[in-house]
């Protein structure tokens, strides 16, 4: 059934694209019924070869969730033919639709989002009534066939971090390298000069974008302010200023983790995928004393319970929100708190209990960002458009779109806040917006958003109850720690200078944004009006990570450097939920580092 749907796929994108912007058609509803169609013929095959009839089945790994470093880690276990690994995964194959960048939009609460969202939060997310949304892919290629396909590989400080707080070098930024360069291949805008800083023999395809309206005006602004440009993925050399993007971006097309890593391999006989399986819990047997081996996975597919063993390992790379979940549904979790829902404790961790994300903003007023008096973009709604994208897979349709609107991002940057001056390892993280719009009247807007990307406040993944089909209770508690909100009004100050006082953007006829209502009272442009701005429109960066950290200890941490969960032999998490701290940037290229440092370890016998 696979090949004919992969088929399938990349014969429909033309098709569905044509349908976004020339026809009247209902693009989330075409999602539910894409899912749907796949949904029926699986359960129909399933039937078929009559998967769960008779005693359980037996493979030598089960990993539980194929995401960006799930993906990554099957494919890496399947390649020699030795091991038989089985994928289970809650969604199915990634919609077409997905591939267009510009489509990103249509992902918001469709059936390839988790649908979460976190309990009420005082400072934060007042524009979602206080609950933030909380998206997560729910397909093969997890989060990486929703995501913004930013290319970012963090800095190197935070691998040493993560180095030094395991107490394992080999997770430093020195001993990674080869790692990160190993599964990519490098095509972005720096491609002439980049050396040895990037792979190019990979699967993961880094490609650039043509569609940078504007980025030379701004390019201009920032020399006038002394604040330099360069590759921001290169390593030590490069590490605060401004970059342009490169993207996860092949010939146009979203180039995910079910792109690099699964798609390639689904006729490997040595990897059983089950898609719409959504793993419950992890089974485990007594050793007798205080530990227990996991043996198994008991999960939910198409209305049916079952189990199947893993004679070798369980693996959960089911992302910052599920893994923890699923680890505490199987008695893997503070005592305390699964006491108080009746669970049975086999093992006493910090599980959930160090959840960081970066709160991030967009940084406008009602009605936009600073508006300008040329038209440096072009009306992205037109055949034009859509001819230019199914030709060469360049033009507008490659900019992105968010649930805000059509805002394609022209650079990203990272500078200080006051509270660090380590040009070496930034604290904010930018993003550069240029807004087109042809009608009802001609439009053009530039603004930037921002994400802090080392907040000093934690928060917590809690169950909502036993039952394994109810929501968890994800708690960022972002601003708990008041200082965070101090650093992003830093960087909005520096920020708004740049598009301010900067002769470049006056010679564009800049105007100041207008006064974001909720903030009124407060004096425009004041450190009061900034504070009040981040609160009001502040929201979460879609980067979470920790809630199974790895560290030195089963007091501090969930799994150990080698990513196996303390007290209980033959189980790991291979996910973003494995990082102790959150990095400084986008966490889609982490998270598949995690993915290709988990396989190199067990496949070394680790
Ligand atoms: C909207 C959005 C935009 C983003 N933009 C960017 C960006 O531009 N650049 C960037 O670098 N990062 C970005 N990120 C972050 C990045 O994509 C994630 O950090 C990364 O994909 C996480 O990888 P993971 O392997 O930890 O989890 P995921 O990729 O989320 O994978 C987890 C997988 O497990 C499956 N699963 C979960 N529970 C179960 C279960 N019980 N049973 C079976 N399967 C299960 C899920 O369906 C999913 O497929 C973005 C994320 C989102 C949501």
């Amino acid at each position: 059934m696979t090949i004919p749907l992969g088929f399938i796929t990349r014969y429909a994108i033309p098709l569905v694209v044509a349908a976004l912007f020339l026809g009247d058609v209902d693009i989330p509803q075409q999602v539910e019924i894409f899912d749907k169609t796949q949904r029926l013929a699986d359960e129909t095959l399933s039937k078929a070869r009559g998967e769960g009839e008779g005693p359980p089945e037996s493979f030598d790994y089960i990993i539980v969730g194929g995401g960006s470093a799930g993906a990554l880690l099957a494919n890496r276990l399947t390649a020699s033919g030795e091991n038989l690994v089985l994928l289970l995964e809650a969604g199915g194959d990634p919609n077409p639709i997905m591939d267009v960048p510009y489509a990103q939009r249509y992902y918001w609460d469709s059936v390839m989002d988790w649908n979460y969202t976190t309990v009420k939060q005082n400072r934060s997310c007042h524009l979602m009534g206080g609950n933030c949304i909380w998206p997560r892919g729910k397909a093969l290629g997890g989060s990486s066939s929703v995501n913004g396909l930013l290319y970012n590989r963090c800095k190197p400080k935070d691998y040493d971090l993560w180095a030094n707080f395991t107490g394992d070098q080999s997770w430093s930024w020195a001993s990674i390298k080869d790692t990160f360069n190993s599964f990519e291949n490098y095509h972005g805008f720096h491609e002439e000069t980049a050396g040895a800083n990037h792979g190019y023999g990979g699967e993961m395809y880094v490609g650039k974008i043509d569609y940078l309206p504007g980025v030379e005006v701004f390019e201009e602004a920032l020399r006038e302010k002394g604040i330099p440009t360069g590759d921001l993925n290169g390593g030590e050399e490069f590490t605060y200023g401004f970059s342009k993007i490169d993207y996860n971006i092949k010939d146009g097309l979203r180039w995910g983790t079910y792109q690099a890593f699964l798609d390639p391999i689904l006729n490997r006989s040595n990897l059983v995928i089950y898609r719409y399986a959504y793993a419950i819990r992890v089974e485990t047997i007594s050793l007798g004393g205080r530990e227990h081996r996991a043996v198994g996975v008991t999960y939910e597919r198409h209305g049916a319970i079952r189990t199947a063993l893993a004679q070798k390992e369980v693996i959960l790379s089911a992302g910052v929100v599920e893994s923890p979940k699923i680890l505490m549904l199987s008695g893997i979790g503070p005592k305390e708190h699964l006491d108080e829902l009746n669970i049975t404790t086999i093992v006493d961790l910090p599980v959930g209990k160090y959840l960081q994300e970066h709160p991030g903003l967009d940084v406008t007023g009602t009605k936009g960002g600073f508006r300008l008096n040329t038209t440096l973009g072009k009306d992205y709604n037109t055949s034009e458009a859509v001819l230019q994208f199914l030709q060469n897979g360049t033009g507008p349709m490659n900019g992105f779109s968010y649930e805000t609107g059509y805002a394609p991002q022209l650079m990203m940057g990272y500078l200080n806040s006051s509270f660090n001056q380590d040009r070496a390892w930034p604290d904010v993280h930018i993003y550069i917006h240029e807004k087109y719009e042809a009608s009802p009247e001609e439009w053009e807007e530039m603004y930037f958003s921002m994400e802090l990307v080392r907040p000093n406040s934690t928060g917590t993944i809690k169950l909502g109850s036993s039952d394994w089909n109810e929501k968890p209770l994800i708690d960022p508690n972002f601003f708990e720690d008041m200082n965070d909100i101090e650093k992003m009004v830093d960087v909005i100050v520096i920020m708004m200078d740049l598009f301010m006082n900067s002769e470049t953007f006056q010679r564009y006829g800049i105007e100041q944004m207008d006064v974001y209502e909720a903030c009124s009272e407060e004096e425009f442009l004041t450190r009061d009006y900034w504070r009040c701005l981040v609160q009001q429109r502040s929201f979460p960066y879609f980067h979470p990570t920790s809630t199974c950290r790895m560290g030195p200890d089963s007091s501090v941490a969930v799994v150990d450097s080698k990513l196996k969960v303390f007290g209980v032999p033959n189980l790991r998490v291979v996910d973003a939920s494995v990082i102790p701290f959150v990095p400084s940037g986008n966490t889609n290229l982490p998270a598949m580092l995690i993915g290709a440092r988990a396989a190199e370890i067990i496949l070394s016998g680790q």
